[in-house]
């Protein structure tokens, strides 16, 4: 089979590997469509981030759908032909936070495409796939399976919007309108909130943003003070989703999030500083948020009944065998959202 391997920076291939041994409980999954995430380009343009680097030749990619070609005997929840959504965590099962149903945070997690542990685990960009049962999320036969595949990223914005507490009527800031910015504020949307600004400093990403529901966008490099507007009376948004994981945009938000709001930090980034007094005296309710767990399930059925369209993010798709066409075009954010890899269906 083919799989797209990330050897080194700007090293990046489409190897024959071996096809995967089908173990009990598994569900060999052929693939057909593979959405490129950031931390798959972090890997392409600089051979990992932060601390985290390649130390061996890995299969990138964690966002993928495909059909079930077969199962082994003990599987019941799905059946050969059957096309699923496939959840790239393998989570230990009976760490401390797997036993509290906090799988995000388990310490012994397998998370597909990722050098964070050695061995790296291998990823899904590959014809075929042998995964747990538990993995796989059915869909139905006329889902397409470019929209399944946002299964993964949209749990990201689910696992994150459902910590915040009830958005209901809420005034919200989303920070950052890459795809996880733009499915943040669906997900903020179908919470309930009332109104939705979104920051970035790419005209064309605000315009997708306002494409998938944003009521308001401010282009913070070319108005910087458009943001600051929000800064009056203690402060205009109830909560706010910082999705660009700049530490500069991190450290307004204490002043445009009113007293005794929210601020959900979903974008990684580096250290920075925060204005302390501020964040204390206004009882600012700061919160991380990190991968997803039981919204896996939610997700893939929001997207299969289409009650979540994210047509609007897709802005290419390419064969395997370009998958480094696929990837240069990811990496240029003046064009791009979300761009897929087609395998053969
Ligand atoms: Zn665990």
């Amino acid at each position: 089979m083919r799989a797209v391997v990330i050897h080194a920076a700007r090293d990046l291939r489409v190897d024959q590997l071996a096809s995967p041994e089908v173990g009990s409980g598994d569900v060999l999954v052929r693939l057909a469509v593979g959405g490129i995430c950031g931390s798959d380009l972090h890997y392409y343009l600089h051979g990992g981030f932060g601390a985290v680097r390649i130390q061996e030749p890995m299969i990138l990619g964690h966002e993928v759908a495909g059909t079930v070609m077969s199962v082994s005997p003990n599987v019941t929840r799905v059946k050969v032909g059957d096309r699923v959504a496939i959840n790239p965590s393998v989570p230990c099962g009976h760490c401390r936070y797997c036993l509290e149903g906090k799988r995000q945070q388990c310490s012994d997690m397998r998370f597909y495409g990722s050098a964070m542990r050695f061995p790296h685990v291998q990823g899904a960009f590959r014809d075929e796939i042998a995964v747990a049962e538990a993995q796989t999320f059915p869909i139905a036969a006329d889902t397409p399976f470019e929209e399944a595949v946002f299964a993964e990223p949209f749990s990201v914005a689910l696992h994150a919007v459902g910590g915040a507490g009830s958005l209901v009527g809420k005034r919200i800031l989303v920070t950052g309108a890459g795809t996880i910015g733009c499915l943040v504020v669906l997900a903020v949307r179908h919470a309930g909130a009332s109104e939705i600004v979104v920051t970035d400093i790419s005209d064309s990403a605000l315009a997708t943003a306002r494409k998938v529901g944003a009521d308001g966008t401010v282009n913070v490099a070319s108005h910087p003070e458009g943001i600051r507007l929000f800064a009056t009376n203690k402060g205009y948004f109830d909560a706010a989703f910082e999705c660009s994981g700049n530490g500069r945009v991190v450290a307004t938000l204490p002043e445009v999030v009113r007293a005794c709001g929210a601020v959900t930090l979903i974008g990684l980034g580096g250290e920075t500083s925060l204005p302390l007094s501020l964040l204390v005296t206004k009882e600012i309710n700061l919160r991380g948020s990190f991968r997803f767990d039981a919204e896996f399930g939610w997700a893939t059925d929001l997207l299969a009944r289409r009650v979540i369209d994210v047509r609007p993010l897709m802005s290419g798709a390419y064969p395997l065998e370009r998958a480094v066409e696929a990837f240069d075009h990811a990496a240029d954010r003046s064009r791009s959202m979300k761009v897929q890899l087609l395998f053969d269906r």
